[in-house]
């Protein structure tokens, strides 16, 4: 009779389990809560995976997910965003957004990140790279290996940085690349060889100045750092021709240069050497991919097949993505992944082999929003919509790079949105090739009462605040 019931009561359990599980892990992304830009936004590291994203206040949250259980840890604040404003913004507008975080996780099992900077503040002293902005960028690591429920800064970066991107070697150096300031400054890296306890001065590889075009027109870049093949780095970016004083949103042209990390050089895709920092005449001379004239493009991201060859994607208006590729002589005319006339157009992809690729990109069509595939296996010059892992109707989908070495169940993080709602809280998912890793339903609410408190806001003065943000706005 014992056993009866216990198998009854676990049978039960189990049906209770299933049905009150939910596709999200939290409830508490907040604005914009990922992008391919500041990244990894998550890594997977002894059978966890670790995730960071913005949450209430535009700070850092980490959680993590470890596969063999099948549970979760989190999310947790990791440190405070500067840029933060008090009380819940609930006009998107309002937001910065540029202080999201960026994750890695260091040799020896700490799990870092970079975030709450968009160019500093004259008040933090000089910067040498660039103009100040706000924010401030901000380095925090966890007091133990593996364990994301403390975290400390660490002192030791600039504040001026924003759009921080890790790059970690085979041998756990880690580079640390980021915009050394607001959009009119330099694109510096700094490496570090303790695990980032230390980092080397910043060095600069992509230099703002004025233009040789005129005094009002700035040079300054967008630019995607991440591993190459071996030893190597890439490097894709594009032209922003800043408007001085005021700025405006351009951007055009698409280009790439590789760095090699045993002697710290960088050559272009034909392997000629090239100086750093590069400016707009020698980019221009010698990196670029295409001239895209007045059509403006945006920054994607870039692989290294096995023969060393760079393949990448550039957004362009209306939603298309464009897929380049280096093919050992020249660089293959680009073609449409996905056509114009879509929402949401933005991701990073798998190479299988040099003909053969994976994009997993958001989409967004007939109200439904989701994250899936889209494949070529000619080497692009045709592509082929695959499985959606999320689709959700109503919603749109914020994606982030890859996870770093994430298993084929945790590909990426994205962040949900809903189109109906009057707050700015979304919903946070990891998804893989079996959908979205779920969680019980009971620990995926981390808003606590802030959703009673946005309803009891007078609305005028948060649509004061927003305007009053808008006004002092920097821009990107
Ligand atoms: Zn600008």
């Amino acid at each position: 009779m014992y056993r009866i019931v216990i198998a009854l009561s676990l049978g039960l359990a189990c049906t209770l389990r299933a049905a009150d599980t939910s596709d999200h892990f939290s409830d508490n992304g907040y604005g914009k809560t990922v992008s391919n830009m500041q990244h990894p936004a998550a890594e997977h590291f002894n059978g966890v995976t670790y995730v960071a994203y913005q949450g209430p206040h535009e700070d850092p949250y980490v959680a993590a997910y470890t596969h063999a259980t099948g549970t979760w840890a989190g999310p947790v604040r990791a440190g405070v965003n500067l840029m933060g404003l008090s009380p819940d913004q609930v006009d998107p507008g309002a937001l910065d957004n540029h202080g999201r975080p960026a994750l890695v996780v260091d040799g020896q099992g700490y799990i870092h990140l970079i975030f709450g900077g968009h160019g500093g503040s004259f008040l933090f002293g000089e910067n040498k790279f660039g103009t100040p902005g706000s924010g401030r960028q901000t380095h925090v690591v966890t007091e133990k290996p593996g364990d994301i429920s403390s975290w400390k800064v660490l002192d030791n970066v600039p504040p001026f940085g924003t759009y921080g991107q890790w790059v970690k070697l085979a041998n756990n150096d880690l580079y640390l690349f980021y915009r050394h300031g607001a959009h009119r400054s330099d694109w510096v890296y700094q490496k570090s060889t303790d695990h980032a306890r230390s980092f080397a001065p910043p060095v600069s590889v992509l230099k703002h100045k004025v233009s040789e075009a005129g005094p009002t027109l700035h040079d300054a870049w967008y630019a995607w750092f991440d591993n190459g093949r071996g030893d190597t780095i890439t490097a894709s970016y594009v032209y922003h021709p800043c408007l001085n004083p005021a700025h405006n949103a351009h951007r055009q042209n698409t280009y790439f240069m590789l760095m090699d990390t045993r002697d710290a050089s960088w050559t272009n895709v034909q392997g000629q050497k090239l100086s750093v920092p590069v400016t707009k005449e020698s980019a221009d001379q010698h990196t670029l991919i295409l001239a895209t004239g007045t059509e403006r493009s945006n920054h994607g991201t870039c692989h290294i097949d096995s023969e060393g060859h760079p393949h990448l994607f550039f957004r362009f208006p209306g939603g298309t993505v464009r897929y380049f590729r280096w093919d050992g002589e020249g660089w293959q005319k680009p073609t449409t992944v996905k056509d114009a006339g879509e929402f949401g157009r933005d991701g990073d992809f798998i190479i299988d082999s040099p003909l053969k690729v994976r994009m997993l990109l958001s989409h967004a069509a007939n109200g439904t929003g989701s994250v899936g595939w889209w494949n070529t296996t000619d080497g692009g010059l045709t592509w082929a919509r695959g499985e959606s892992l999320i689709s959700l109707p109503g919603h749109t989908f914020e994606t982030s790079a890859l996870v770093r070495n994430g298993p084929p169940e945790a590909r990426m993080l994205v962040g949900g949105i809903k189109e109906q709602q009057s707050h700015l809280y979304h919903n946070m998912y990891l998804i893989g090739d079996h959908g979205a890793i779920g969680r019980p339903t009971a620990e995926t609410n981390h808003l606590g009462d802030r959703l009673e408190s946005i309803k009891a806001m007078p609305p005028s003065k948060a649509k004061a605040e927003a305007k009053r943000r808008k006004k002092a706005a920097l821009g990107d």
